[in-house]
């Protein structure tokens, strides 16, 4: 086969001259993974902590989801929502009760669960909260990232997600991240049919609202009669050292919205979660998707929710969190270059020290692939580290020695 012949250099050229310009990936090209180790086509061995955005919770080429994958697609891969088929009831039974939720709707990709929230927040604020036509308000958050579409990018307030992407979607009403006062005023409108935000913002840096912010916007949100949006794309699936970054507080969100790890990183599958009286104001027709709910992805999602548990996920998300956290924490007070480490579970970013626009985030980056680590900037200079939740403890040690080391030659 000719790529057996191809080095990196090839593959990142091939890339370049044939696909769009539309990621600016660090220059490595993947072949193989397992568990929190991949392999580029030169055979170097890797620590991804990444985790494919957190869709590879349960690390790479997870053995029980991979049989899961591999026997629905030899027996049916697709059946569209035409007819039912032998996977999704089971699949939807298990969601709801491991999420605790009456309904769930399947889609595909982060975005369009968002978008679904989305449709079902202003039904919902149409047909039961009695909102008059077309006049519903979602309020979103600064610094947000829910996805691509021209519906979501609207609510955006980073110009690299917007600019020369209009005309926008009208209908919301952006405030301030972790700002009580600002929510109370917005909430005072009376056509707002849903408060839409991430718990932790992953995307904006691993950027985490203050103690009490989710609980006090859930009090709010009862009070003024909005559904509560919690987007946990990336948050959700044990990431943060709980099931959901929102249990953190002990919050229940009117729609939840997951992606991601609910396949362990095999198949693109999203899922909105609600209860009867938000999800019951969609009937046929009015909503989904060739692909959302198939057979393979219903398979995919429950061993992957299985995984979580049966290896006890979240709870060693939960320790090996504390272990980063406090190695990194000791290490920032010896060098100038991080001014700080901040994050939940295994979701932890560290901030360097220079401007927003300076290279030294990637630069560093691309130091700690050749020192056997990768990771990526997400605004400027911050660098998220998100391994698989399935490292131990030596392994940890092993990567916390990695990133000290490449920072303190850096410094130097
Ligand atoms: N929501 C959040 C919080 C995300 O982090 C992401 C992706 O990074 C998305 C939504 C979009 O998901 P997808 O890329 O699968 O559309």
């Amino acid at each position: 086969m000719e790529n057996k012949t191809m080095t990196s250099k090839d593959f990142m050229e091939l890339e370049h001259h044939h696909g769009a310009h539309n990621y600016h990936p660090l220059p490595v090209v993947l072949c193989r993974g397992e568990g929190v180790y991949v392999w580029d086509v030169e055979g170097k061995k890797y620590f991804d902590f990444l985790s494919a955005y957190s869709a590879v919770n349960q690390g790479h080429s997870h053995p029980k989801i991979l049989n899961a994958m591999i026997e629905q697609a030899k027996t049916l891969a697709l059946t569209s929502r035409a007819f039912y088929n032998d996977q999704l009831g089971p699949a939807e039974k298990y969601i709801t009760e491991f999420f605790n939720y009456q309904k769930v709707l399947l889609m595909n990709s982060g975005a369009e669960a968002n978008e679904t929230a989305i449709k079902l927040a202003r039904k919902w604020g149409y047909e039961v909260k009695g909102i008059p036509s077309n006049e519903a308000v979602i309020v979103g958050v600064e610094g947000n990232f829910h996805g691509r579409t021209t519906t979501i990018i609207s609510a955006s307030t980073d110009p690299t997600s917007t600019t020369n992407f209009g005309p926008f979607m009208p209908g919301f009403h952006i405030i301030p991240y972790n700002d009580e006062a600002a929510l109370e005023e917005a909430l005072q409108n009376p056509n707002v049919c849903g408060f839409w935000l991430e718990p932790i913002q992953g995307e904006a840096g691993v950027y985490m609202p203050e103690a009490g912010y989710l609980k006090k916007a859930e009090t709010l949100c009862k009070k003024h009669n909005v559904l509560l949006m919690m987007d946990e794309v990336q948050t959700g699936i044990a990431r943060t050292g709980k099931m959901l970054a929102s249990d953190h507080e002990d919050v229940r969100p009117d729609l939840l919205i997951l992606g991601k790890a609910i396949s362990g990183g095999f198949y693109p599958v999203s899922a909105v979660l609600a209860d009867d009286e938000v999800m019951l104001t969609i009937k046929p027709g009015e909503h989904g998707s060739t692909f959302g709910g198939n057979p393979m992805a219903c398979a995919v999602a429950v061993a992957a929710l299985e995984v979580i548990k049966e290896e006890g996920l979240m709870e060693n998300a939960y320790k090996m969190g504390e272990i980063f956290r406090t190695r990194m924490a000791k290490f920032v007070e010896t060098t100038d270059l991080v001014t700080l480490v901040r994050g939940k579970g295994l979701l932890n970013a560290i901030v360097i020290n220079d401007d927003e626009e300076s290279s030294t985030a990637w630069d560093i980056c691309v130091k700690l692939r050749d020192n056997g680590l990768l990771a990526k900037p997400t605004h400027g200079n911050i660098i998220r580290f998100a391994p698989p939740l399935v490292i131990t403890e030596e392994e940890l040690h092993a990567c916390c020695d990695i990133i000290e080391q490449t920072i303190r030659d850096f410094d130097a």
